[in-house]
């Protein structure tokens, strides 16, 4: 099953955009900066039936619980029908589906940090995509230590099907199809590839560490905060943004979840110190001068006591911007 296909419509605009692309593509000569062009893959030029840029909240939900009216973490971002993925949360696939994206215009993937409701479907998006038609060319996938792995051993688990597929219906071997990019903790640019421009910040997330991601795109930037502890330097790399998309916290609704996890002192602890809360959200929108402010990955998220309402109100004790309380499926468009 695909989403439903939209013939490529290329204008005038569309045309030019192309060819400045190529030229700016050859003055790019930074390290990691990865060019479509130079790999063979596809630009703009043929992925330019929807102008414009837009994020899509594929799933909301914080924490690897599946269940309830949010679908775990998963973003996209599509800049001029070009879709980046970020977070590959349990249910991203389905979700990517049902949003209509046109998943052969998925250029890469973007991972926050290994906590298994980021990442756990990594694997099967990519085999997914691969097994219904859609990766036909080479994508790229970034994130931290850990992620090239976790691709080696998704295809060797996966073996016996992937050759069944490849010597029965002559397919390409998916594995080649994707290129892993790791990269330790560090702040700066991680993709050009002339439609987006991305750059990372690495923030507390303890025990470990998470990547947020900005995305500049040419109808203006969104920022990713990833999974993180209250972070002034998240604003500062988040200065001035379109749209920005937190993680967030409800305090009240912290000792519900330990609860019911029937879990102690430890796992309220990490909650507490992983996490920032939506007061802090606020902060954090109001220090980077935020033009908009998406709050997403929502713990607790399936806790029906808990409205859109309480959530807004926590934000908005420190932000006065416009606030969105993301639910599954909407689409924030830029400009
Ligand atoms: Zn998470
Ligand atoms: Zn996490």
């Amino acid at each position: 099953m695909k989403p439903q296909f939209r013939p490529p419509v290329l204008g005038r605009r569309a045309l030019l955009r192309a060819s400045l692309m190529g030229a700016t593509g050859a003055m790019l000569a930074l390290p990691g900066a990865r060019l479509l062009a130079q790999t063979g893959s596809a630009g703009a030029s043929e992925a330019a039936s929807e102008k414009g840029a837009r994020l899509v909240l594929l799933g909301t939900k914080g924490g690897p619980r599946v269940g309830g009216t949010r679908s775990n973490p998963a973003n996209a971002i599509v800049v001029d029908g070009n879709v980046y993925i970020i977070d590959c949360g349990m249910g991203v696939t389905a979700q990517a589906f049902k949003a209509g994206l046109d998943m052969a215009k998925m250029r890469a993937i973007f991972i926050s940090h290994m906590h298994s409701d980021h990442e756990l479907e990594f694997g099967n998006l990519v085999y997914n995509t691969w097994v219904a038609g859609d990766l036909r060319q080479k994508i790229d996938a970034y994130g931290p230590r850990g992620l090239a792995d976790m691709a080696r051993n998704y295809w060797a688990t996966h073996s016996s099907d992937i050759h069944t597929r490849i010597a029965d219906e002559g397919r390409t071997d998916p594995a080649t199809l994707l290129e892993v990019h790791e990269f330790d903790a560090r702040e700066g640019l991680v993709m050009d590839d002339g439609v987006v421009r991305v750059t990372a910040l690495t923030t507390p997330h303890p025990p470990i560490k998470d990547l947020a991601y900005r995305f500049e795109t040419p109808y203006g930037s969104i920022v990713i905060s990833g999974d993180t502890a209250y972070n002034p330097a998240l604003a500062e790399f988040a200065r001035d943004c379109d749209v920005l998309v937190h993680e967030t916290l409800f305090i009240p609704g912290v000792d519900a979840l330990v609860k019911r996890a029937q879990q102690g002192e430890a796992f309220r602890n990490h909650i507490l110190n992983s996490h920032t809360s939506a007061e802090d959200v606020g902060k954090i929108a109001t220090q980077a001068r935020a033009k908009k402010l998406v709050l997403t990955h929502f713990v607790p998220g399936d806790m029906e006591w808990i409205t859109d309402e309480m959530w807004q109100k926590a934000a908005a004790t420190n932000y006065a911007g416009e606030i969105l309380v993301g639910h599954d499926l909407q689409n924030i468009a830029l400009g």
